[in-house]
């Protein structure tokens, strides 16, 4: 059984190295309230090299909503993740590269990723892109896939990089709203022996891009691809013509870093704007002081440089520090459920961060698989994506960590840009399925449904009351929406979408999302956007798609559809659905379940009630609430009678 009220203090080999101890933590924090501007360019000076410094550390107004850090630099990323590092790091490893296979790997030093990253820039430069321009990243998880991210930011082009799980509409869709102008991709992916067509699908979707003038293909797999003579180039003829040095751009702190793209509770997903000064600072910063990284770490986040865990934790925040950072390929059961832990006995891995749906699937094979390797490499485990259950954690520091490695459970947001609620390995007491503390200058609170502050012990939605430098500056292209969206619920403050308690030490527990964003596999989708999927079918009237609680992937998906009058349902039209969800957004956005509904549970203003949808999907049925206000209240018994059980 469970200890739920357990608490894991500091283990002593850790404090013995540690860079922050409890009462470090404590004066830093509160400096860093009090007197942020001072505390911000103490942080911004020892951790990034400026070409020029800032006239004015920060400036930002939630209500507007403005938001500006360090003002008036020049800085440039690239450079800091590499350049800078060349005269000492030169020859040390700045990635490990595992392919799919075990065994197969490549490394790159510090040198060969920067002569890498010019060539790259180079290339992008001679097929016309400039400062500003946007330039879309569709990759698989290979070494070329942060050298592209890093060339772009040579040069001071914004990329926006898109998980090469997306399918061909939603990476249209993704390319037209940030207007780019190149595209780079694959000939194919590799996950778990499985081939990503990612050329064809780019083939497909630009099919609707007339903006895009050019395709640089990488080829992994050398695989025959269909071919667009003067529009798309092979990466390796690309680099091959082009200069190895490549002066870098000088950026203004504001100016754009990358679009990343995010579910919301509407159907359209939103480009998150991060600019330069302050993400990497961010990034950088909490790299450093989360994972107490030192000069010899090895150091290995799982995420996919599709989501923003692996912008600032696989590429800029690790690269900025000059860390060996691991990237792979792969998946964790394949070739089977030993691969991540033989993966970190091999390249000796000290710090490893996942995502709970890893860490629960992981669990479900097993102690064999852990315990028949070594793992005494490990030092520091953390976590990211979603609420991690107790179960889930106590797993991850007995079995995987010996109790010998303390858990970082980070809690934080594409829109955060950084971590913002953690722990700190020599600072903080762990209470398994807490994230714990605010990280230096994040101010959290707790709002109830009137819009007033929460005080001590209590539950409600979480807010951020001042700015931090990672934070998203805008939505591209829609400024009225990023206020909306964040700042519009609880005026003045920022709106983070989650619920979460606080107890009685001041620790946060993370509940979820408050809105119709679900989060399946740790993968943020908004139920709108599986909706709008839903009813392009013809035959389809109206969807309403809610999350159930799933035992590894946190949370299902559950539609119940309504079928235009005269249609009868049947299997092969479920599969159909099932088809068409997965062509517009992607196999994670599969349903688990597609329910006939014959109605669905409204207001008397004809507003769906998803309150009660999740029950009836969570079979809850029991706590259904008050039905008595809907237009017609016989349709919940006839969901209820015809609920499917989730497999
Ligand atoms: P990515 O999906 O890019 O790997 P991410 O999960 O950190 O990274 P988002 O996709 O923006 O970023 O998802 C953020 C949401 O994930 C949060 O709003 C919250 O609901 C959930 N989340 C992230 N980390 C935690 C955590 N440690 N505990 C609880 N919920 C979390
Ligand atoms: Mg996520």
């Amino acid at each position: 059984m469970v200890d739920r009220n357990a608490v894991y203090p500091v283990p002593e080999t850790i404090a013995k190295t540690a860079h922050l101890n409890q009462a470090d933590y404590q004066t830093l924090y509160r400096r860093s309230i009090e007197d942020p501007e001072g505390f911000w360019a103490e942080q911004a000076d020892r951790f990034i090299d400026w070409y020029r410094p800032w006239d004015r550390v920060m400036d930002w107004d939630f209500h507007e909503p403005r938001i500006r850090w360090f003002e008036g630099a020049e800085l440039n990323v690239s450079h800091n993740c590499l350049d800078r590092h060349l005269e000492t790091r030169g020859d040390k490893t700045a990635i490990i590269w595992e392919g799919d296979e075990p065994g197969e790997t490549r490394t790159l030093s510090y040198r060969e990723l920067h002569t890498a990253v010019c060539r790259l820039a180079n290339g992008l430069r001679m097929r016309g892109v400039r400062r500003g321009d946007r330039v879309c990243i569709y990759m698989p998880m290979v070494p070329e896939a942060a050298v592209a991210m890093l060339a772009c930011t040579r040069i001071g082009a914004i990329h926006s990089v898109v998980f090469g799980g997306f399918s061909p509409n939603a990476l249209r869709d993704r390319i037209q709203d940030a207007d780019c102008k190149l595209v780079i991709t694959a000939d194919e992916g590799i996950r778990g022996g499985k081939r990503i067509p990612l050329k064809a699908n780019t083939d497909a979707a630009l099919k609707d891009c007339p903006g895009v003038e050019t395709v640089v293909v990488y080829r992994r797999t050398e695989a025959e691809v269909e071919w667009v003579t003067d529009r798309d180039i092979d990466y390796h003829e690309l680099v091959a013509q082009a200069d190895d040095e490549c002066p870098p751009e000088s950026m203004g702190a504001e100016d754009p870093l990358f679009i990343l793209y995010t579910s919301g509770s509407t159907g359209k997903p939103k480009g998150v704007l991060h600019t330069t000064g302050g993400y990497i600072l961010q990034a950088a910063m909490t790299h450093h002081y989360v994972f107490d990284y030192h000069e010899d770490d090895i150091y290995w986040c799982t995420a996919d440089v599709g989501w923003v865990t692996g912008h600032s934790y696989i590429v800029y925040g690790p690269l900025a520090n000059g860390a060996t950072t691991v990237m792979f390929e792969g998946v964790p059961n394949y070739p089977d459920a030993s691969r991540h832990w033989e993966m970190v006995d091999r390249h000796g891995i000290t710090i490893y961060y996942t995502a709970p749906t890893a860490i629960r699937a992981l669990m479900r094979a097993g102690d064999e698989p852990v315990k028949k390797t070594r793992r005494d490499s490990l030092r520091i485990l953390g976590t990211v994506g979603e609420p991690i259950n107790p179960e889930a954690w106590n797993w991850y520091h007995q079995v995987v960590g010996e109790s010998r490695c303390p858990v970082m459970d980070t809690w934080w947001q594409t829109e955060t840009g950084g971590i913002m609620i953690t722990p700190l390995p020599g600072a903080t007491d762990l209470k398994p399925g807490s994230a714990t503390l605010p990280f230096f200058g994040v101010q959290p609170a707790l709002m109830d449904a009137d819009g007033r502050e929460l005080e001590g012990e209590a539950a409600g939605n979480l807010v951020i009351k001042a700015s931090w430098p990672g934070q998203m500056r805008t939505v591209y292209g829609d400024h009225e929406r990023f206020a909306q969206t964040y700042f519009s619920a609880y005026p003045g403050c920022y709106f983070t979408g989650d619920g979460a308690r606080r107890d009685s030490d001041g620790y946060y527990w993370i509940t979820g999302r408050v809105d119709d964003v679900l989060n399946v596999s740790g993968h943020r989708l908004g139920t709108a956007e599986v909706e709008s999927a839903l009813v392009l079918h013809s035959t389809v009237a109206e969807a309403a798609v809610v999350g159930f609680p799933h035992d590894v992937k946190g949370q299902g998906i559950y539609a119940y559809v309504s079928l235009m009058s005269g249609k009868t349902p049947d299997p092969a039209l479920k599969q159909e659905l099932i088809d068409l969800v997965r062509k517009e957004i992607g196999p994670i956005a599969t349903p688990d379940v597609i329910q006939w509904a014959a109605g669905l549970p409204k207001t008397r203003s004809g507003k769906i009630m998803r309150r009660i949808l999740r029950k009836i999907a969570a079979n809850e049925l029991d706590s259904l609430g008050d039905t008595s206000t809907l237009a017609d209240p016989a349709v919940v018994d006839e969901l209820i009678d015809q609920r499917i059980e989730p497999k």
